[in-house]
């Protein structure tokens, strides 16, 4: 199959829908693969990488959409990259088209079979296109939230680890799935005390398992959440309802009532985020102080370290990619229903169910 990875265009996006290991295993399995030149030029593949990988490297967008049996992206196509899709050519990329009915439109009008990152599933329950991104934004959000701590930030002053006779750091995390288990295996490694707050007690067991009890686990009260929130340095706010706006799990009221100089990042943004006193900022200007505490609320955390994202995506979405290439896309879903979850728009038509019901579409 002739594969093809355009340049990303969205506005501060520098991962790649293909990292040049993926070409190579792809060429292996004897597929044709077509890179626009500069596309991973930002994250440290240059086109000579990619062609040592065995790709072709194209002029432009264009002839990567022209030539292109499957397209393979990071981010939804933007106005510009609806127009090129086609009938019979298949695009694997996040898509979140619930919010989108413009987008969804462009892709139905356009006649391409879309399957979207985010609803492909696993034996598991989970969604393991998503999970790699929700690693890396645990892992960022301690990172970002000790350098909030420092003075010139707005923050108290406190170095998470402390050093031989200061007490260390107090980390809060409020949602123990993958962004707070892995923001947990960080804060932890770095020596602050730690306490994980989470409504599901099997979330809260594996954690006491794994770390042996050296992470406090608690079950998320309004009582517990608050008490935890007051005695952080750092809060870190990791739920998740699936298909919900995040809990507003922290009032205005109970920030005011935090240390000046804490600091709260606020994972849980991209659903509206679950301090009342988030808003949603970025990579640009990524932190505001609201009633004395230090906010971090970047929706997109992962973009910062698009290096790492993007190679921890293509880890996780390479053996659909290859099962796409190797059957076809129809043979590939028929055999396996986690990648049919994935198909969202083929023919004209919205073809996941939740999709269809959010945007009020017939399926
Ligand atoms: P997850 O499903 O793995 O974990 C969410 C956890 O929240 C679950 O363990 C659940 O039991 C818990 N939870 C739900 N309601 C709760 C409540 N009332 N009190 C306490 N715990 C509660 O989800 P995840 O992959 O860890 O993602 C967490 C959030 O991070 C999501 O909103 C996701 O979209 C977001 N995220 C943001 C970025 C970013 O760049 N800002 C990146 C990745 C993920």
């Amino acid at each position: 199959m002739r594969i093809g990875v355009p340049k990303e265009v969205k506005i501060h996006e520098y991962r790649v829908g293909l990292v040049p290991g993926s070409v190579r295993e792809l060429v292996l399995h004897g597929h044709e693969l077509l890179v626009e030149t500069g596309a991973g030029a930002a994250i440290g593949f240059p086109d000579e990488a990619y062609a040592a990988a065995g790709a072709r490297i194209a002029p432009d967008a264009a002839s990567v959409f022209a030539e292109a049996e499957l397209v393979v992206k990071v981010k939804e196509p933007q106005r510009d990259e609806w127009a090129r899709l086609r009938p019979g050519q298949v695009l694997f990329t996040y898509l979140h088209l619930a919010p989108d009915p413009e987008q969804t439109k462009g892709l139905m009008e356009s006649g391409v079979t879309a399957i979207a990152y985010e609803t492909v599933t696993n034996a598991q329950g989970g969604l393991p296109l998503l999970a790699p991104m929700s690693e890396v934004a645990g892992r960022m959000a301690v990172q970002v939230g000790a350098r909030c701590l420092e003075k010139e930030v707005g923050g108290a002053g406190i170095l998470l680890s402390g050093v031989p006779g200061v007490p260390s750091g107090r980390v809060a995390i409020i949602g123990g799935g993958v962004v707070g288990s892995n923001a947990a295996r960080i804060a932890h490694g770095m020596r602050a005390q730690v306490t994980v707050l989470d409504r599901n007690p099997r979330a809260l067991e594996a954690l006491d398992v794994e770390f042996n009890g050296m992470v406090d686990t608690l079950f998320a009260t309004r009582d517990a959440v608050e008490r935890a929130v007051l005695e952080a340095d750092l809060v870190i706010g990791a739920v998740l309802v699936p298909g919900a706006a995040a809990p507003k799990l922290v009032t205005r009221a109970t920030v005011a009532r935090m240390r000046p100089g804490s600091v709260l990042v606020d994972v849980a943004i991209d659903q509206g985020g679950c301090f009342e006193t988030s808003r949603p900022t970025t990579h640009a200007d990524p932190t505001y102080v609201a009633d004395g505490v230090v906010h971090y609320c970047v929706t997109n955390m992962p973009g910062a370290v698009a290096r790492t994202s993007a190679v921890a995506l293509n880890n996780a979405t390479l053996p659909f990619t290859v099962d796409i290439a190797e059957k076809g896309w129809q043979r590939a879903a028929a055999e396996n229903p986690h990648l049919a979850a994935g198909v969202n728009v083929h023919a004209g038509a919205v073809t996941h169910p939740a999709v269809a019901k959010a945007l009020g579409l017939p399926l």
